[in-house]
């Protein structure tokens, strides 16, 4: 229709223009499950890829409380005070289950919230950590294309979300908690071995002890690891983000990092990787989509799931069956 192709150009020129309610409707239409508006966000992200790819792509993680929201706060803060224009992202994969979502209280961000140069966007809704980043990854994209220079993809720590933010990042930002000792254990090796910087958090009062202690933890635990590129061996840094403390270290690091990253060829290397990965996984969640939606599967499913969970069939059988089926359609 005339009429919407319209609006949608007209969307697209706002956007590129940097305008944050423009950019939200945008993410809106690739959030969307309806397939018209899926139509709609997959053109206008194909006109728009050409105005992609300016940021800098940073994953942020650490557990619920570590001070995500609170660093991210005066992170962005800092950034868009030296000039940057920032938008955080999330990817929650307990929001769907809780109903909220790590970003979904603004007051946790209030100051960034209210920033012109920032743009928050709280944690599409969806039921796993794959649906959710995939649409995260297209909000990334169009964050880029209003301008924004760096993108900021938060997650909670819980393992598999961390390797989907570090499948869309330049850089990866694990936060941990002063108090070192439990706390590491309850680190997954496989996250740290994602990190390119561990910061610890609420370097401050009487938490400035335990969080210097932490730090000398974190920094002997990361010597035991194989960095994940011969140019940066990954740093420890401690931060008071009440305080406003460590906050710009932090960007310089990451910013000799990247600086790095760029140097050896690597940041346009790592993003090919990253983008043909994401169109593989792509290919992998529309072929079970359409496995699922197949109506010859679909009426064999429910018996033949019930042989295999009764211990009457082979898993490895059933599925051979079932993809027999599939591989016959239309
Ligand atoms: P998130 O759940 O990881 O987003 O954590 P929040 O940013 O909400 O912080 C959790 C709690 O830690 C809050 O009570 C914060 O006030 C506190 N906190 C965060 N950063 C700091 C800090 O730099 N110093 C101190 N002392 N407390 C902090």
């Amino acid at each position: 229709m005339a009429a919407a192709s319209e609006n949608e150009q007209d969307l697209s020129a706002r956007l590129v223009a940097g305008d944050r309610r423009a950019l939200a409707r945008a993410i809106t239409l690739v959030e969307s499950t309806r397939a018209d508006h899926r139509e709609t966000a997959e053109r206008l992200l194909a006109a728009l890829m050409a105005r992609t790819g300016g940021a800098t792509r940073l994953g942020i993680s650490g557990a619920p409380g570590v001070g995500k929201s609170t660093f991210i706060e005066a992170f962005g803060g800092h950034l868009t005070g030296t000039g940057h224009k920032v938008a955080v992202l999330a990817v929650d994969p307990t929001s769907s289950r809780t109903g909220g979502s790590i970003l979904g209280d603004k007051t946790r961000m209030g100051g960034l919230a209210r920033d012109a140069n920032a743009f928050i966007r709280p944690s599409p809704s969806g039921r796993t950590v794959g649906g959710v980043a995939r649409r995260t990854r297209e909000a990334m994209l169009l964050a880029e294309a209003a301008g924004f220079d760096v993108v900021i993809v938060e997650t909670v720590g819980v393992g598999q979300s961390e390797v989907a933010v570090e499948a869309m990042d330049d850089s990866f930002l694990l936060l941990v908690a002063p108090g070192g000792g439990d706390e590491l254990q309850g680190i997954k090796r496989g996250v740290m071995e994602l990190a390119d910087l561990v910061v610890v958090t609420k370097a401050d009062g009487g938490l400035e002890t335990p969080a210097r202690h932490a730090a000398a933890d974190y920094r002997s635990a990361l010597t035991l690891i194989r960095p994940k590129a011969d140019f940066w061996t990954p740093e420890v840094h401690l931060v008071s983000a009440l305080e406003g403390r460590g906050i710009d270290a932090v960007w310089a690091a990451l910013s000799r990092q990247l600086a790095g990253l760029k140097g050896a060829g690597g940041l346009a290397a790592r993003r090919r990787a990253q983008a043909r990965r994401w169109m593989w996984s792509e290919i992998e969640h529309g072929l079970l989509e359409s496995f699922k939606s197949h109506a010859g599967i679909a009426e064999a499913v429910a018996e033949i799931e019930t042989e295999v969970a009764d211990g009457k069939l082979p898993a490895t059988l059933a599925a051979e069956r079932l993809l027999a089926t599939f591989g016959k359609a239309d």
